[in-house]
């Protein structure tokens, strides 16, 4: 039978790009629809930015953006990424789209209207500069414990000691520096105390495998234990970005009510675009809804997400699959470590997204586990595992049936007692549970047990020594042909993980799209391929010194390597210009600009879009030649020097509103590097350099 699934994967924070973690998860959940695609199931598969909140409120507002325009700004740039890696989403959409704040109003109305939501007065500390309530993290003192100065408003970097932000020290506003007063409002929230709740949860959460064993057991602790379960408070005071709360002037839904519907609201935008009927989908009770989220997020998705759903009529999740987070070389990554990684420099240097797609499936199973990138690992599983084992399948048989016999495959093997082919398919069922479950490492290496006996066969039959004598035509004919056949069975089981290469085998076997049903039906008698080109390059170790962030404290290279290098020679240098004046000079009007953002411009190799602010209330737009020296998101938020006081010039991409200062050798041929400067620690944008 057909199923209809729903699937999603959380959707990310709309205030910086998507990191390793991301892609992570996304591959996860990818390659699991596909693989039920290739079941012959009816998926839908969505995401959504993750749009409201005050952080999003403050960043806007500090890039001189409106928060639409800003967290338009992050949603142009994810294309790249899901693109990048063939994670194919079938719609991605906003959290402050329209659907959203309809179905965020209609389930508050539901859950309000069935005695879900309650009010009461909370104290909470308020910035009176800015007029907001300060948002725990938005309030910085001293420890009460350790006396440590700056620290956060719940927590001491220093004693790691807890506490409320009315504990701490001469509190001030991060906003503003103000000392925060405290002031009352009324706040609304979720009756998750509520029995019902309690009990529904309880079956839910526990009951039908619907959760990871650890997850459940989570659950239980929470449901069971002392304190039980607590009201949620659901609202924030404006100014905040989000949602209004009906009948509520000033008063907004907290991003974690809204964020979750932005799963439905992405749905809901997708039908809209294809004609389908939304309600008549979910309203359908063999419509299964599946979320695949971090672990950090599961109290959120295992106890608000389905009681919400519940008690406003709506469907509730199917199953919550959590994993773990990934770290590098079993830390956690770090830029200042020089373990950060960053996907979009991935694909700039010319690595290939199946790789990673390999290397995170062959790590990833059913549990909440980390998952650890090891460059030796990952060099071992590709070039020994993929392109060893099964891509030189593929080489060794295919040549020899373009160039011996015009493509064409011609053998009988299709028979019950083929004991060699039959094994290989009757792996298939097993595989596919192994998919299906989620336990993506023990399917590819079951793969690759079969892709080991394929090559025992290769070993055993030896086509290149065949291939000496005409008089062995035929049996080498017969062992390409079967080889190909083996190929094509090995290219299924891998084609959740390996879309595009599954789909340049497509080509070059001359076949349709492969299906998990295809198993049983072999290639045509006289069936005939295309000509063998190179399916995959094999990882060069060395690359992974570019992929890796520098350490961000290190000395220079050449000062670290030897005392040769670390000082340029007097020759080498660009000489000197000609002498001016300080009035000369003072014409030139440096400012300190902070890059609050940075972007790849589109159609050129050269150079990157900063925006720019030198505090003037509002960003500047800066083309700059540096793209081959930086990522984008090595720029953003950092400090730089511009001149200000340049002509606008009109450039092909758009107006540039000023040049910022970076250093380059006279000889740029020999030694290409380019370095943007930065001001020591301390310098506020708009500040004059002279
Ligand atoms: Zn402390």
């Amino acid at each position: 039978m057909t199923r209809k699934l729903f699937v999603t994967t959380a959707l990310p924070y709309a205030n910086a790009p998507f990191h390793l973690g991301h892609i992570m998860e996304y591959i996860q959940a990818d390659i699991w629809v596909r693989h039920q695609r290739m079941s012959g199931n009816e998926v839908h598969f969505v995401g959504a930015d993750d749009a409201h909140g005050a952080p999003i409120m403050i960043a806007a507002e500090k890039a001189g953006l409106t928060p639409q325009a800003f967290v338009a700004g992050i949603a142009a740039g994810r294309k790249q990424y899901l693109d990048g890696f063939h994670i194919q989403f079938d719609n991605w959409h906003s959290t402050d789209g329209e659907e959203n704040h309809a179905l965020s109003q209609d389930i508050y109305r539901k859950l309000k209207a069935a005695g879900f939501i309650t009010s009461k007065t909370i104290e909470q500390f308020y910035d009176p500069v800015k007029n907001m309530f300060l948002p725990d993290r938005y309030i910085k003192g001293e420890c009460p414990k350790c006396g440590a100065k700056d620290q956060y408003g719940d927590s001491c970097e220093v004693c790691s000691a807890v506490y409320a932000p009315t504990e701490v020290v001469n509190p001030y506003s991060v906003l503003t520096g103000a000392t925060p007063v405290m002031k009352s409002s009324e706040h609304f929230f979720f009756k998750l105390s509520d029995q019902q709740c309690v009990e529904f949860l309880r079956n839910w959460a526990l009951q039908d495998n619907r959760l990871q064993s650890e997850v459940a057991n989570k659950c239980r602790e929470w449901l069971e234990g002392e304190d039980g379960l607590g009201d949620w408070d659901i609202s924030r005071d404006a100014p905040y970005f989000g949602i209004e709360i009906p009948d509520q002037p000033g008063k907004y839904f907290y991003v974690w009510l809204d964020a979750p519907v932005g799963y439905l609201a992405s749905l809901k935008n997708y039908f809209g675009k294809t004609g389908r009927d939304f309600d008549a989908f979910m309203a359908d009770p063999s419509t299964e809804q599946i979320h695949f989220i971090g672990k950090d997020i599961t109290y959120f998705h295992t106890l608000f997400w389905p009681a919400m759903l519940k008690f406003s009529g709506y469907k509730t999740p199917d199953n919550v699959y959590a994993h773990g987070f990934v770290t590098v070389s079993g830390e956690k990554m770090s830029k200042s470590r020089g373990t950060g990684i960053s996907p979009l420099r991935y694909l700039d240097i010319g690595m290939n997204p199946e790789w990673l797609r390999y290397y995170f499936a062959a790590k990833l199973n059913a549990k909440v586990e980390d998952l650890d990138l090891n460059p030796d690992d990952f060099v071992a599983r590709v070039n020994s595992d993929l392109i060893g084992k099964y891509i030189n399948i593929a080489s060794r048989a295919a040549g020899f049936i373009t160039k011996r016999f015009n493509g064409v495959i011609s053998t009988d093997w299709a028979t019950p007692d083929d004991a060699f082919l039959g094994n290989l398919r009757q792996a298939a069922p097993e595989i596919q549970a192994l998919f299906e479950a989620r336990e993506y490492g023990k399917a590819l290496r079951l793969a690759m047990e079969q892709a080991d006996l394929v090559n025992a066969y290769v070993d055993a039959n030896k086509p290149w020594e065949l291939a000496k004598k005409p008089e062995n035509d035929a049996k080498l004919q017969e062992v390409c042909s079967r080889l190909l056949e083996a190929f094509r069975i090995l290219t299924i089981f891998l084609k959740p993980v390996l879309p595009q290469l599954a789909s340049q085998v497509e080509a070059q076997l001359n076949i349709a799209a492969l299906q998990w049903s295809d198993v049983a039906t072999p290639l045509p008698h006289l069936h005939t391929i295309h000509p063998y080109a190179h399916l995959m390059q094999r990882v060069d170790p060395k690359i992974f010194d570019q992929l890796f962030d520098a350490p961000t404290a290190a000395t220079t290279p050449a000062a670290a390597e030897s005392g040769e290098g670390a000082s340029t020679a007097a020759s080498e240098i660009e000489p000197v210009a000609v002498e001016i004046n300080i009035a000369d000079f003072a014409k030139i009007d440096l400012r300190i600009a902070k890059i609050v953002n940075c972007e790849h411009v589109e159609g050129s190799d050269k150079l990157l879009r900063l925006t720019l602010d030198v505090g003037e209330g509002r960003t500047r737009n800066v083309f700059s030649g540096i793209k081959s020296a930086y990522q984008p998101e090595q720029l953003i938020g950092k400090l730089t020097v511009m001149v200000a006081n340049l002509a606008p010039r009109k450039m092909k991409f758009g107006m540039s509103e000023g040049m910022v200062l970076a250093a380059s050798a006279a000889d740029e041929k020999n030694n290409p590097g380019l370095y943007i400067l930065e001001p020591w620690p301390g310098a506020q944008p708009g500040m004059r350099v002279g």
